[in-house]
């Protein structure tokens, strides 16, 4: 009787403390697409896309600390090794974990603009994140090791970085993946309006519609913060809100 008890109690129990901690958890989307959602901080949404010889992260997650995590987590689901993580914008809930990527022997990637933002605004950003999170770590600046000056693509076209213009940041993309028909939306798309602190609220919309006029094809979003999946509607979702706002 006594050990049923504790059984029950232990049953209840323990997901509840697991909920309330901060934890990363990697769920498969389709094909090689999986989704990391970080509950540091504020919650965000990463991508993991597992190619034939090399993971590719899809967003450096919060912290070092996040990093190591999420890569504890891939090494459940496969044995290759992380190779290359793209910082999304310069915002340290996409670039806060380059100094764990990069021991680990991966390249940090991104656009030549976001690589700028990050040389003259990281510590700035580091000081913003702080004022919501006091226990967010003073990172160094890790700067991406190699950088493009337009869009790119990774795992020979499987992996497809687009920049449309400003948004969110002056420098966000979207990454495509064409086999599995899905968008990573980054902090850009999101089913509430969140932060728009740093955001063109003039060419927002405008890059959205750029978007919606690639006709890419993606039947799902995954979005940067809030719940992940969504479907294409999302982008109109958001030119919902924007409209809504500046009303
Ligand atoms: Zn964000």
């Amino acid at each position: 009787m006594k050990l049923s008890c504790a059984l029950i109690l232990s049953v209840v129990v323990v997901p509840l403390a697991l909920a309330e901690s901060p934890r990363v958890v990697l769920t498969p989307l389709r094909g090689n697409v999986y989704v990391a959602e970080d509950y540091f901080y504020s919650k965000e949404n990463s991508v993991v896309f597992v190619g034939e010889n090399s993971v590719t992260v899809v967003g450096a997650t919060w912290a070092p600390e996040t990093a190591k995590l999420l890569a504890a987590e891939i090494d459940k689901i496969t044995s290759k090794p992380i190779t290359e993580v793209i910082d999304t914008n310069y915002h340290p809930d996409r670039a806060g974990g380059n100094a764990y990527f990069k021991s680990i022997g991966a390249k940090i990637i991104s656009t030549k603009l976001t690589s700028d933002l990050l040389t003259a605004h990281w510590e700035e950003m580091v000081a913003y994140v702080q004022k919501g999170f006091p226990n967010y770590p003073a990172l160094p600046l890790v700067l991406p090791d190699t950088t493009f000056d337009e869009d790119f693509e990774l795992q020979g076209g499987s992996v497809k970085a687009i920049y449309l213009g400003p948004s969110h940041t002056p420098d966000g993309i979207f990454v495509f993946f064409p086999r599995e028909k899905v968008l990573y939306g980054n902090c850009i798309l999101k089913e509430q309006l969140g932060n728009l602190d740093f955001a063109n609220l003039a060419e927002y919309p405008k890059t959205l519609e750029k978007l919606k006029r690639l006709n890419l094809g993606f039947t799902t979003i995954v979005a940067g913060h809030w719940s992940p999946i969504h479907g294409p509607e999302l982008i109109d979702r958001y030119l919902q809100l924007l409209a809504a706002r500046q009303r």
